[in-house]
């Protein structure tokens, strides 16, 4: 498919779109080709958003909720009209199928909207002869965002929706890796908001440690690894910002005695190989009773046969390619290690011939801590599956991990596994499913996948200062 895209992108400053004295190239992870230039952004640029940002907060802060609400709801309907062009440039900058990235898409509307329904009047705390104590939430100012590369647009609009529903400004900032999604979405809102509401910036790493050590900026909400969020966290001390972190992790499913191999297999697979496995709740450590260890690995076998890895244009594919080359040698290196220390690979799928990051579907037994595979986080195609034959023990090496993002217990019985799911150290817990999640369901991770949460009010409420109106009546 021939995916139009100008030769360069611009940012959006101050509500003028942007080029910038320095560009950086973006690859289509199918082809290993390059296919547009985005800009550098200079750290005059970056002063000038900031800048932007708290001029326009003056204003903005200042306007009401159902304000803020019909912005957010147009920008919503904006996404949907654009969704076919938004789908192809997701695919193209990232590697996914295209009916994935327009799942992708509709997502992310379905989220604004839940954002979009979160308001905060005042909570009246005491009201009695003598005082009157009240509970107002108000929006922080400038706002930081810091984005990966997995899911492009859903993760912008995690952060974005409940910055700007609350009454902030924002300087958001994709991965290097996918900038495109993210600049086009400055285009959409240019003629909507205010200018300086949403500032649209694309550069490294570099702009990043810039928007999390910068004075001005009163919060940063970062998704990313947990190596990268120690640093954010480190900078973001220096003026106090709050932060929100959603970070690595390394989830396990945990598999009862008492289940149908057959019935679960489906599942099993795609909790771990969606999104060709790059997603942080992914099930990345998969634990099966050892005496069902066998027809459980030949059914999840069974699946991973008829799951076509290919280009995210090809209609059939439903697997795409790795979303970058570092990624890749990761990948590659972690099967490494696995397979020199013993493990034993039992089935990896056909991948197309390319120039592209494309990894095969890989399925590995006789796997054991000591490996990376087992005590890193794998963000990509591996699922290592792990024996057990006491239930204690098994959930012992489910929680031995510095990770604590999510998890899940698989049963025929629903209450037997809930009541193993609540004693996993983890932000989230599933039962039967991995994942699951909803506009108005909280997510975070616990440990060292996080700090904060996402979604619903208690997402939303992340991005306000509570603050106490107390009132002495006589
Ligand atoms: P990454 O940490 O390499 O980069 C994330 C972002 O941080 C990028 O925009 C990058 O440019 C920026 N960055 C890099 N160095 C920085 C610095 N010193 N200061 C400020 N910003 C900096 O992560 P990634 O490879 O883009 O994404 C994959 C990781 O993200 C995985 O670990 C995955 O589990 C995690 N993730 C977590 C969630 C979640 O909700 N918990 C969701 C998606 C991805």
């Amino acid at each position: 498919m021939n995916v139009h895209v100008k030769p360069t992108l611009p940012m959006l400053i101050n509500g003028q779109l942007v080029a910038s004295n320095k560009t950086f190239d973006v690859t289509n992870p199918s082809t290993g080709t390059t296919f547009t230039q985005c800009p550098d952004c200079t750290k005059e640029q970056f002063e000038d958003a900031v800048a932007a940002a708290k001029e326009a907060f003056k204003t903005w802060g200042k306007t009401s909720y159902e304000e803020r609400k019909a912005l957010l709801e147009q920008l919503g309907a904006r996404l949907t009209e654009n969704a076919d062009t938004l789908a192809e440039l997701i695919t193209l900058e990232n590697g996914k199928p295209l009916a994935k990235a327009k799942q992708e898409i509709a997502a992310s509307v379905f989220w604004l909207k839940g954002f979009a329904a979160v308001d905060f009047p005042v909570e009246v705390l005491k009201d009695n002869e003598t005082q009157r104590v009240e509970l107002h939430r108000k929006p922080l100012g400038v706002v930081g965002l810091i984005l990966p590369w997995n899911y492009p647009l859903m993760t912008a609009m995690f952060k974005l929706a409940p910055a700007l529903i609350a009454g902030n400004t924002i300087v958001v900032k994709p991965s290097p890796y996918t900038p495109v999604t993210t600049l086009i979405l400055g285009e959409i809102v240019q003629d909507l908001y205010p200018a300086g509401v949403i500032n649209v910036l694309s550069g490294g790493n570099e702009l990043g440690a810039w928007i999390s050590g910068h004075p001005d900026i009163r919060k940063v909400s970062f998704t990313g690894s947990t190596e990268t969020g120690k640093k954010v966290m480190q900078s973001a001390s220096s003026n106090m910002k709050r932060v929100t972190m959603e970070l690595g992790g390394n989830d396990a499913g945990l598999v009862l005695d008492d289940i149908d191999p057959k019935m679960i297999a489906n599942d099993l697979f795609w909790s771990r190989f969606s999104n060709n496995g790059q997603v942080c709740v992914a099930m990345k450590r998969l634990f099966v009773p050892e005496k069902l260890a066998e027809p459980i690995a030949k059914e999840i076998v069974e699946v991973a046969k008829n799951a076509k890895v290919g280009d995210g244009f090809d209609e059939d594919s439903e697997i795409g390619p790795i979303q970058n080359k570092m990624q890749y040698e990761k990948v590659k290196a972690i099967f490494d290690d696995a397979v020199s220390k013993g493990a034993k690979v039992l089935f990896q799928s056909e991948i197309p011939e390319s120039d592209g990051y494309f990894f095969p579907i890989t399925i590995l037994t006789d796997v054991k801590p000591g490996m990376r595979i087992i005590d890193e986080e794998a963000f990509g195609p591996l699922m290592p599956i792990l024996t057990y034959t006491d239930e204690e023990e098994a959930l012992e090496r489910v929680n031995d991990s510095e990770y604590g993002l999510g998890g899940s217990v698989w049963s025929s019985d629903v209450d037997r596994a809930s009541a193993l799911a609540e004693r996993i150290e983890s932000g989230t817990a599933w039962v039967n499913q991995h994942p699951s999640m909803a506009p108005d369901i909280p997510y975070g991770g616990a440990k060292q996948s996080g700090i904060g949460v996402e979604s619903g009010r208690w997402g939303v409420e992340e991005y306000t200062q509570m603050q106490v109106v107390s009132v002495k009546k006589t």
